[in-house]
């Protein structure tokens, strides 16, 4: 088999293009869906414990016909340009599936952030935020987390923020701890949203009285909260992996176990399993596992064509952002797995974002059923119309990119500046 070097902008750029050409779009609508507004790279030099070290940093502002830009900041070694403008572009088809007035935006700092100590983390930090002032703001670009980054990340941001502009602007970044003007249900949000998505998947097809068993790669606030409520709806977890390795168990998995496990700070091949059937080996393998469902909740790229044969789960819900390569995909489609698209699985994380946004701006405060409600309105609505959207000869991917594409066009077209 060859190996297909692998261009994450390249893949979105080619659904952006297949949804312009079922939309019928012009020639320049087109070329800005193609392109990112703003590419924008600093680097940041950062007194260490261990010594001085200078990093990569990036925020992509990628399209903000329909407001400004939104999207979170990565710490990761294998964060790139082409990733970042690619988690970029596919913010700006997201915020348009679930129709929240953003446009898309993403960060990242290319950095292992487990070689640093806390105080190396809050320095890389604030560094993020003094490097690119000029391009952040509360009507400009709105960051948030992502992979790596956690509540006290965004809370140094903040700060960082408020000390250069010498105003209280909680708006200015979203996925903050709660004491700071985070919303109730955020850490939650992302999860729940794809909880929602899959309950209405289901409705679609057999009734199946068995538990649904669910294998998820990835666990981190995404996947370990997905895992908490699949298990609270019924469902077996049947595997789950982290960057160090695979917990399988058909069975069913004690994922509130693993859980507490894993916020102790430690990996789950360190886990020592209670249950005496649990299996482990090593990362990779939780995407073959026999399962129904399965969840990618980690990084770009993690089904390949050299895995998608081995797939045994009838369908995949993209946690992840960009997690299945387009030649996996076809051959994923092909053996008759849907793909349900990270634009509309993951999207629940931004819903929140957006409504801890509002909620900074109108300096009131809602509880968490409210936000839930909401969320679960926004997520039940996204489906609906993407499968509104889905034809016989089309994949949920090309009606979701073909739903929130029509938006963004529009959005472009009334703009006219081209
Ligand atoms: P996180 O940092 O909390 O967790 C990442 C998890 O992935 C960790 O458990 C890590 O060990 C695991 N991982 C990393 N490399 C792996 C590998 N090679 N094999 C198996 N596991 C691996 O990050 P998160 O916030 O949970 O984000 C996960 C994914 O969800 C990303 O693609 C992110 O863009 C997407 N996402 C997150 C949010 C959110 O609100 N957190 C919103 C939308 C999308």
């Amino acid at each position: 088999m060859t190996t297909v070097h692998h261009d994450p902008f390249l893949e979105v750029q080619n659904h952006l293009t297949k949804a312009a050409t079922r939309l019928n779009l012009s020639g320049v609508v087109t070329k800005r869906l193609l392109v990112a507004d703003n590419i924008r790279n600093e680097k940041l030099k950062i007194k260490t414990e261990k010594g001085t070290v200078e990093l990569d940093a990036y925020r992509i502002q990628y399209n903000n016909a329909r407001g400004p830009y939104k999207g979170g900041i990565r710490f990761h070694p294998a964060a790139d340009e082409s990733e970042v403008t690619a988690l970029a572009a596919t913010m700006s088809v997201k915020c348009a599936v679930v129709d929240i007035p953003f446009g898309g935006a993403k960060g990242g700092v290319v950095c292992d952030p487990k070689q640093y100590t806390e105080k190396d983390l809050e320095k890389i930090s604030r560094a993020y935020v003094q490097s690119f002032l000029p391009y952040l703001g509360i009507d400009v670009d709105i960051p948030a987390p992502d992979v790596y980054t956690t509540p006290q990340i965004m809370a140094w941001m903040l700060d960082e923020f408020e000390k250069a502009t010498g105003a209280n602007s909680p708006a200015f970044i979203t996925g903050k701890p709660v004491a700071l003007g985070g919303s109730l249900g955020r850490d939650t949000a992302t999860a729940q949203g794809a909880v929602y998505v899959l309950d209405e998947y289901l409705k679609l097809g057999d009734k199946n009285a068995t538990p649904l068993r669910v294998a998820i790669q990835g666990f981190g606030n995404a996947g370990a909260t997905v895992a908490k409520l699949l298990v609270a709806k019924g469902m077996l977890i049947v595997s789950v992996a982290d960057s160090q390795g695979t917990i399988t168990n058909q069975a069913g998995l004690d994922v509130f176990a693993l859980e507490r496990h894993r916020v102790s700070g430690k990996s789950l091949n360190e886990f020592v399993s209670p249950g005496e059937n649990d299996t482990y080996s090593d990362s990779t393998s939780v995407l073959v596992t026999e399962c129904d469902v399965l969840i990618p909740a980690a990084l770009d790229n993690a089904v390949t064509q050299a895995n998608a044969s081995q797939i045994k789960a009838r369908v995949i819900l993209e946690l992840a952002n960009n997690p299945v390569s387009s030649e996996a995909e076809a051959i994923l489609i092909e053996k008759g797995i849907d793909i349900i698209p990270d634009v509309l699985v993951n999207a629940g994380g931004v819903v929140v974002s957006y409504y801890e946004w509002v909620q900074n701006r109108q300096q009131w405060y809602w509880d968490e059923q409210t936000v839930g409600e909401r969320l679960e309105t926004k997520m039940r609505k996204a489906f609906t119309e993407v499968l509104e959207k889905k034809t016989e000869t089309t994949s949920y991917r090309e009606a979701a990119y073909e739903l929130g594409v029509s938006r963004l066009a529009q959005a472009i077209k009334l703009r006219g500046n081209f």
